[in-house]
């Protein structure tokens, strides 16, 4: 007897793809992590197959200058650098496409992730290096003064601020780690912090305290920003909507945000480990997910470095990890 065909039936055969492909590595991201693991993968003869994901190039590319990067004794900016990467990844063979990864199902041996919810790849080993955004308070003057003076790192972007008065958003143990790191660097640093207490652990708090270039604008929240052409101050609401609301001007040349980052790893949470925030555990000291042959490297697994020559680093962890995975395999079978 032959099963009817429902309509629901019908509509999960449609979303069957019939566009599959098998690949020995399959790297999803392309910032230094991901490029970094594809050199290693290529030169290992893993034949890679990049997938770039909605933000080519990942979060160096929204940087200006780039001048903690060894091997840049005069620096480069964020956009150059990555296509060195790029390139770098390219010349050993990497197989580099447009598309971002979808869906995945690691319950098998072999992974499968979906590329644009049609195309179906077929991998033995995933590097994933997807990263983190960080996040923004969503003020149209965050755009508009996007690479003139607005930052969301300060490791990266606060040498540019010497001797100069900025600002960072937050209350977090980013937000009092960036105001330090700044305040050894600028003239003054206002922490602007929505509530009348932080949420950083206890020794940041004493140590942002103790920093007499640190002011602290309790129950401030940001209006927006002004300047021409770059930041030249903030406009802040003190005690926003209480009977005490008012408006305050502050003169600052940088504007860093530190209200927390996201990991792209959403579409993996129903097979890997994650820590409260999103990011992807690993094995400590290995790129080594909790699903033998997925392999994570880069910001999505690393709340505390965050830096591009780390990603970099542990991309190349990653790729050695999956290339030492597929050999002790084929010893096995
Ligand atoms: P957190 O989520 O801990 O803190 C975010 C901060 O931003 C909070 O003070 C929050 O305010 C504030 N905030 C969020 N949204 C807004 C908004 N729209 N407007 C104004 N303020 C806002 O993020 P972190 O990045 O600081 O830390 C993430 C995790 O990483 C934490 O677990 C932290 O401990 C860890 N970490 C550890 C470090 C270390 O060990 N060296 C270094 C850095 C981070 P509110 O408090 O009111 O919610």
């Amino acid at each position: 007897m032959f099963k009817s065909l429902n309509l629901n039936d019908k509509q999960e055969n449609n979303k069957v793809p019939t566009d599959v492909e098998r690949v020995k590595c399959l790297i999803i991201g392309s910032g230094p992590a991901g490029y970094t693991a594809a050199i290693y993968a290529a030169r290992a003869n893993l034949n890679p197959v990049l997938y770039e994901g909605l933000q080519p190039g990942g979060q160096l590319t929204t940087t200006t200058e780039v001048e903690n990067f060894p091997g840049y004794p005069e620096g480069v900016t964020g956009p150059v650098m990555m296509e060195d990467l790029k390139k770098q990844a390219a010349r050993f063979g990497t197989d580099i496409r447009w598309g971002l990864a979808t869906k995945t199902d690691f319950s098998g041996d072999v992974h499968r992730v979906w590329i644009d919810d049609s195309k179906l790849i077929e991998a033995d080993t995933v590097i994933i290096a997807t990263g983190a955004t960080a996040k923004y308070l969503g003020l149209e003057d965050e755009t508009k003064y996007a690479g003139g003076g607005v930052s969301a790192c300060a490791t990266c972007d606060g040498f540019f601020y010497r001797g100069k008065d900025v600002a960072v958003v937050g209350g977090g143990d980013t937000a009092t780690e960036e105001a330090m790191y700044l305040a050894g660097l600028c003239r003054k640093v206002y922490l602007i912090v929505r509530r009348n207490e932080l949420r950083a652990s206890k020794v940041m708090q004493e140590r942002v305290f103790n920093t007499p270039n640190i002011e602290i604008l309790w129950e401030h929240q940001t209006k927006g920003l002004f300047g021409d052409g770059v930041v030249e101050g903030a406009i802040l609401w003190k005690k926003k909507g209480t009977p005490e609301e008012e408006e305050v001007k502050i003169k600052i040349d940088g504007f860093f945000l530190a209200i927390g980052h996201k990991p792209n790893s959403e579409i993996f949470a129903d097979y890997l480990q994650l820590d409260e925030v999103g990011y992807i555990k690993t094995t400590p000291g290995t790129s080594k997910t909790n699903v033998p042959g997925v392999f994570a490297c880069g910001d999505v697994q690393d709340p505390h470095y965050r830096q591009a020559v780390t990603a970099a680093g542990s991309g190349c962890m990653a790729a050695i990890d999956a290339e030492r995975y597929l050999s002790e395999k084929s010893h096995r079978s």
